[in-house]
């Protein structure tokens, strides 16, 4: 300025502004500077209200089913899909491909507390994987949630975390690689696309992994429960069959369907095209089929053992297996000819066994023609009976190469991974979601037994005082289902057994009789012999745990009894196919005894892992699905409250909320937090329980914050917990 020769005056403006200028910008800097702080601070006031609580404990209207949903919505717009009720973890399927699943993570949450991070599926894996080495202590990690919530999904993400974070060796890379090959091959044979979930399981599955001493798996077992067998001959519109089929004919080799008689063009067989919709955006049927077929092999099938299991499923699809009933006489022998081949078996020990039934009149055998329905029908069952016994086969077969061979290690450690339908509620609810809602009953009560109960027992064996938490018992519902002799199970069985006129109305007659005035069940009928006008003369209604379910009895006697008749097994007993050979049994000829109905067979699986269950200490993964539309982003309220209510999160809070949140023993707490107190460090010399009284005297915990026991310090709240985290950061 002075330089291009500016007057005096503006010299002394200069001047002053040189000295102006430097103020302002202070002044300018402080607004700027108090702005960002209080964006700082309000951004930090506002995260809370923002993504929510982590955990629902810490909600201040605990009791608020929509301060519930709320929090769940705000964390799921912030993609945060997943929220405790303590330890157990409420998870959002976000139908889109989060970045939280990746090594960085898996690593982040590796020999990290529960409560120091945010919650994860890892999270709870990995204190899973802890608490079973260092108390030794087998574990199981239940998850549940309805079709389509993330079930599976959930379960491989924690297969993974397991396969990457514990240590190997050569043998147990080989277990880890089998145990992760395992999901596609049950998947391809179990799963199916359904209205609900292009990927859904139609069988329940509990897998348990072997650890040895050094944590690494070295070993797995896998057990399933009631696969929906009536898909491979009947599929709801917009449906598919089991994955495998669409599989085989777009993806497998040229030779191999040629050897199978297969065409490539699904219309070409009615069993896979009655929900029309062979084709599937999100599936690629082809690259899957590649998959199955190496993981197959990595699993330690053989070549043959490939080519007999496909020919298995070729025959289940294939058309001549599905016409030839329908006319006998007009079809060609040579098209027979492929299907025989397929089960290794006679053809016209078969013809005869699907058109005629043996019976036994005065001590002679002979054959009756069976008319179109009823061939139909027994073909339909030879169908159900093949694919079923061969998934079982398949499932043995896994475990085969799963098992441990290594007698050295027979300590070993377990963590059990359970991935089983949710309480189902349709429109027409039948003997399937009958036998899924028991099942649900039963983990109810499991959760009652092994959560609710022992943690009564364990404040009673601390020596803390406490009010006990009201919670309704589900046992008398379990009762009502399985009880000997008047549990609907007993009278079902009953009447399939007996002969004459036993009909669905008849068993929905008995039930009336036995258990009508039972305070859970349910007819059109009234006490005063009136009748209930929103109930069909077909249904009866179960007051669940979880809500009222009306199931119609069409068809419950048939499912019930899975009956094959005695001449179609007698021809798959003779099957040279080596696989069909080992799942029909010719003892089961010989064994006069009626095999165990449907219902009671799944009895008794429930039964076993109950015990199985009970063994273990468990964790919970609650999923929920967030719409029907299999949409990212959207959050639909109502069906979203349906299911908290089904999944019985509110109770589960309620519970938590109750009891102390979290519990450490005394050695564990002081040696973590002992660095926040001048007494308590380096070391606390005393009695345990009073150097932890000095601490959280010294933190100021307030007295209804914590209880101190014989042996751990009880703090009622996860926000006490958290802000002594906070301390030890700072
Ligand atoms: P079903 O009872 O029918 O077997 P499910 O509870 O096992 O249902 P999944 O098959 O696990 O449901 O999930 C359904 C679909 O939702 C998956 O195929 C995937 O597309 C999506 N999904 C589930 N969980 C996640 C997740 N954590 N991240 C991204 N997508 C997910
Ligand atoms: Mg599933």
């Amino acid at each position: 300025y002075c330089c291009q020769g500016g007057k005096p005056s503006e010299v002394v403006l200069l001047r002053s502004f040189t000295y102006i200028t430097p103020l302002l910008l202070l002044v300018l800097l402080q607004v700027v500077a108090s702005d960002g702080v209080r964006a700082m601070m309000e951004s930090a006031l506002t995260a809370r209200d923002r993504v929510g609580v982590q955990d629902f404990v810490l909600l201040e209207n605990h009791t608020s089913e929509a301060a519930f949903i709320e929090n769940l919505r705000k964390r799921f717009k912030e993609n945060l899909i997943y929220t405790y009720i303590g330890s157990v973890l409420v998870s959002v399927n976000p139908y889109k491909d989060l970045e939280i699943y990746t090594k960085n993570h898996m690593e982040r949450y590796r020999g990290v507390n529960f409560y120091e991070v945010s919650p994860h599926l890892y999270a709870v894996s990995d204190n899973s994987y802890r608490s079973m080495r260092t108390e030794r202590k087998d574990q199981c990690i239940l998850i549940s949630g309805e079709s389509g919530a993330g079930k599976t999904e959930a379960s491989k993400k924690i297969l993974q975390y397991y396969a990457v974070t514990c240590p190997a060796s050569e043998h147990v890379q080989t277990i880890k690689d089998r145990l992760l090959q395992s999901n596609p091959v049950l998947e391809a044979f179990g799963n199916a696309k359904t209205l609900r979930n292009d990927n859904s399981s139609r069988f329940g599955k509990y897998m348990d992994i072997q650890f040895d001493f050094k944590g690494a798996p070295v070993g797995g077992h896998i057990i399933n429960y009631l696969l929906e067998k009536s898909r491979v001959v009947h599929q709801n519109h917009g449906e598919r069959n089991f994955h495998i089929f669409y599989q085989l004919i777009e993806g497998g080799e040229e030779d191999l369907l040629r050897r199978l008689g297969l065409e490539r063009n699904p219309q070409q067989y009615q069993y896979l095209v009655k929900g029309n919709c062979p084709k599937v955006s999100s599936i690629n049927d082809r690259s899957d089929w590649k998959v199955v077929r190496k993981a197959l092999t990595v699993i330690g099938f053989s070549e043959d053992e490939v080519e007999v299991r496909t020919n298995i499923a070729a025959a289940c699809m294939t058309p001549t297996f599905h016409f030839f009933v329908r006319d006998e006489t007009r079809i060609h022998v040579d098209v027979l000819v492929v299907l025989f081949q397929l089960l290794g078996v006679n053809g016209t020990v078969l013809t005869e066994a699907l058109t005629h039934k043996k019976i036994i009149a005065k001590g002679e055998e002979l054959m009756s023609p069976l008319n179109l329905e009823q061939a139909s029908s027994a073909r339909d069952a030879l169908s159900k009976a093949v694919y079923g016994r061969t998934f079982t086969w398949l499932v043995n077969k896994i475990n085969a190469s799963l098992a441990y061979t290594d007698d050295s290690y027979k300590n070993w450690s377990v963590i059990g991974l359970l991935d089983i339908y949710g309480f189902e509620v349709f429109q027409n609810n039948s003997f399937e979601q009958f036998c899924i809602n028991y099942c649900n009953e039963k983990l109810q009560q499991l959760f009652i037994e092994l959560t609710l109960k022992s943690e009564q027992e364990e404040y009673e064996a601390e020596g803390i005082t406490w009010e006990p938490v009201q919670y309704f018992n589900n046992k008398i519902i379990c009762d009502l289902v399985e009880e000997k002799f008047k549990g609907i199970i007993s009278i079902l069985d009953e009447e399939c057994l007996r002969p004459g006129d036993a009909s669905d109305i008849t068993f929905l007659e008995k039930l009336e009789d036995t258990v009508g005035g039972h305070p859970h069940f349910v007819t059109h009928k009234l006490a005063d012999g009136k009748t209930r006008k929103v109930m069909g003369r077909d249904e009866f209604r179960l007051l669940h745990y979880a809500g009222e379910v009306n199931y119609n009895v069409n068809g419950f006697l048939d499912k019930n009894n899975d009956l094959l008749f005695r001449n179609l097994k007698e021809v798959m007993c003779m099957s040279e196919n080596k696989i069909l050979n080992q799942c029909f049994d010719r003892e089961e000829l010989t064994d006069k005894k009626r095999p165990d109905t449907a219902a009671t067979q799944f009895k008794a699986s429930l039964a076993k892992l109950m015990e199985i269950l009970m063994s273990k200490e468990p964790s919970y993964i609650r999923c929920i699905k967030p719409n029907d539309s299999k949409q990212a982003g959207r959050f639909d309220e109502v069906l979203i409250r349906h299911q908290v209510k089904y999944l019985g999160l509110m109770e589960n809070l309620r519970v938590r909320r109750a009891g102390f949140a979290y519990r450490r023993r005394y050695e564990v707490f002081l040696q973590r937090y002992k660095s926040l107190c001048p007494d308590t460090w380096p070391n606390w010399r005393g009695k345990l329980a009073d150097g932890v009284a000095t601490l959280v005297k010294h933190l100021g915990y307030k007295p209804e914050e914590y209880k101190l026991g014989r042996s751990k310090i009880f703090i009622r709240f996860p926000k006490t917990l958290f802000a002594t985290e906070d301390a030890l950061e700072t």
